[in-house]
């Protein structure tokens, strides 16, 4: 009865918007005659601030999904009060976390934006690289680097230092082209509990936080600071973090009215550390090793970075100045838990209906303390994710996990070796999707590095559960055929950084780990699952649309641009949406 009401009270909100915006669009002057400063979509000056919202991971069907038991003013009132795009894709083949915030930061590819992957291999120095390290800057809280026997995140351990920057991003984001425009007055900050999901948005200009797993403090490097403003310091002290000790992760809702709520335990959901497959799960006392890990995967990461980025707009006053500001916030739960439990799960379901009174808490207080018509508001996603061959399997639908970690010995790539005169390992690095090749072993033989590549790429294409696997000479040398999928891979092909072989997977098919983590889901692919997100703009006197029409992820920092009017970031190659553009929502047709 109560959803029923909802319901029909929502019905209600969008009838008054949606006549209300023909008023406007009637007469003008509205707005004038009544004595209100109209809207930045109106006519009205520059939103004071710009919010961009990501949720790591968050597949474009996810929040429709769970909708019927989300309440009011989270996602449903962005539906209801937002311009949605149904049918937003990111247009890289790479689907991986670095990449996702970093093409939505800059409307440019991975190409131009340089972050191909979260690890590329660095020829220069002969290592592993981790997209924001730069051991030149480190970070600003003694002891909250990386615990690399509690980290659970790979790609982190990797990282041989706690340094943090966004050198590696090679250009501009739309923050950047705010500061450079307003001759830096905006106020501008990225949060999140990932570094990689904090960096990329604050970019060059701005100042990044993200959350150490190791003393669950907020903190930032000396790229951005040289102390502390005065309240991070404050908050910290608070421990918030602190208060879980003990506690567990339980359920919302009475479990009989989730859609998964009679399915909390399958096999192929991964318990880490203790945590179980079921709920509740305990995040156990907070002096054990993986307490504060174990609540970033729950939405306890997302709450926590909640409150740091209300304390920030409250303090740094953000939306009170001449000139917009701008708050990027990056909530990662979702992505932890996807790939832990998969979006088909109990625990995926509770998480979205959490978050989306996370994103209910935001909104209320960006209204109370600024405004929503004072603000412009885009929510997207990094990538989106694929279901667990488990559960498409229990469906009648194939799908598996993949184990290419004996690829090297396979009898192809054995033949090829031989006919190269190749003793030594032939693969130098996979990280996948990247295959790296031994240089040395190449130049020694003084062989043709393309030959070889191609040769390599050939013999990948025969093994069992790979679609597609691509050279990067021959991406190079431009003669591939134009395909959906091999413009993916060349969008995503930086020469200084990209791998020299591109592999692609059949679809449903992946590794069963997210780069050495055991994990039910790993995203990272081409298809639609992986590229699906979801892009919505609302705030300012943005009324309700559906918009199916295919776009892509660049578009959004391209709009951003266009509607402060401040220029695109230098790698841009989206276009605006105009549906969100001024005067856009009169001038293009109305989905009921
Ligand atoms: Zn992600």
């Amino acid at each position: 009865m109560k959803n029923k009401i909802r319901k029909i009270l929502g019905c209600a909100a969008l009838a008054a918007a949606f006549s209300a915006n023909i008023a406007r669009a009637a007469d003008p002057s509205t707005a004038l005659r009544i004595g209100a400063v109209p809207a930045w979509n109106d006519g009205g000056p520059a939103p004071k601030l710009i919010l961009q919202i990501t949720v790591d991971q968050l597949r474009g069907d996810l929040p429709g999904r769970y909708l019927e038991h989300m309440g009011d003013g989270g996602f449903r009132y962005l539906m209801q009060h937002g311009v949605w795009y149904a049918n937003a894709h990111h247009a890289h083949a790479n689907t991986e976390t670095v990449v996702g915030h970093t093409t939505l930061a800059t409307g440019a590819h991975p190409a131009a934006h340089g972050m191909v992957a979260n690890v590329w291999l660095d020829r220069k120095t002969g290592k592993l690289a981790y997209n924001t390290e730069d051991n030149r800057y480190h970070i600003l809280t003694a002891g909250a680097g990386v615990d690399k026997t509690a980290e659970i995140d790979p790609t982190q351990k990797l990282a041989a230092t706690d340094g943090r920057s966004p050198a590696a991003i090679l250009v501009s984001t739309f923050s950047d082209e705010l500061a450079i425009h307003y001759a830096g007055r905006s106020k501008i900050f990225g949060v999140s509990v990932k570094d990689r999901g904090a960096v990329p948005l604050a970019g060059h200009a701005g100042k990044a936080f993200w959350f150490s797993k190791k003393t669950g403090d907020f903190v930032s490097s000396t790229f951005y600071y040289d102390h502390y403003p005065e309240w991070v310091n404050e908050w910290n002290k608070k421990r918030l973090a602190f208060q879980y000790s003990g506690k567990s992760w339980e359920l919302l809702n009475d479990k009989s009215t989730y859609l998964f709520g009679a399915a909390d335990d399958k096999p192929w959901e991964i318990d880490f550390g203790g945590y179980g497959r079921v709920f509740p799960h305990p995040f156990g006392k907070a002096d054990s090793k993986n307490y504060y890990t174990l609540l970033t995967i729950s939405p306890v990461g997302d709450e926590l970075t909640l409150d740091f980025a209300k304390t920030l707009i409250e303090r740094e006053e953000l939306g009170k100045h001449a000139v917009p500001d701008y708050l990027s916030i990056s909530f990662s739960s979702t992505d932890y838990i996807g790939h832990l439990f998969g979006p088909s799960s109990l625990e995926m379901e509770d998480n979205l209906l959490r978050l989306d009174r996370t994103l209910a808490d935001l909104l209320a207080y960006v209204d109370r303390h600024i405004g929503l018509k004072n603000t412009l508001i885009v929510l997207a996603a990094d990538h989106g994710a694929p279901e667990a061959p488990g559960y498409l399997n229990e469906l009648g639908i194939e799908a598996r996990y993949l184990r290419p970690e004996d690829w090297d010995k396979e009898p192809g790539i054995a033949a090829l070796k031989k006919k190269f005169g190749i003793g030594q390992e032939l693969i130098r690095d996979y990280e996948h999707p990247y295959v790296y090749l031994n240089y040395d072993v190449i130049r020694d033989k003084g062989l043709n590095q393309g030959e070889v590549e191609h040769a390599v790429a050939e013999e990948l294409m025969k093994l069992d559960g790979i679609a597609l696997a691509i050279s990067s000479t021959a991406l190079r040398e431009n003669n591939l055929p134009s395909t959906p999928l091999i413009d993916t891979i060349l969008r995503n092909f930086n020469p200084e950084r990209s791998g020299d072989i591109f592999v692609v997977f059949e679809p449903h098919s992946f590794l069963k780990e997210a780069e050495g983590l055991p994990a039910a889901v790993t995203h990272g692919s081409p298809w639609r699952y992986d590229t699906y997100v979801p892009v919505v703009f609302a705030g300012g006197s943005l009324s309700a649309r559906r918009i199916y029409r295919e776009i892509q992820t660049v578009d959004v920092a391209t709009t951003l641009a266009a509607i402060v009017g401040v220029k695109p970031p230098s790698g841009a190659r989206g276009a605006p949406l105009f549906e969100v553009l001024p005067g856009g929502q009169a001038s293009s047709p109305r989905i009921p």
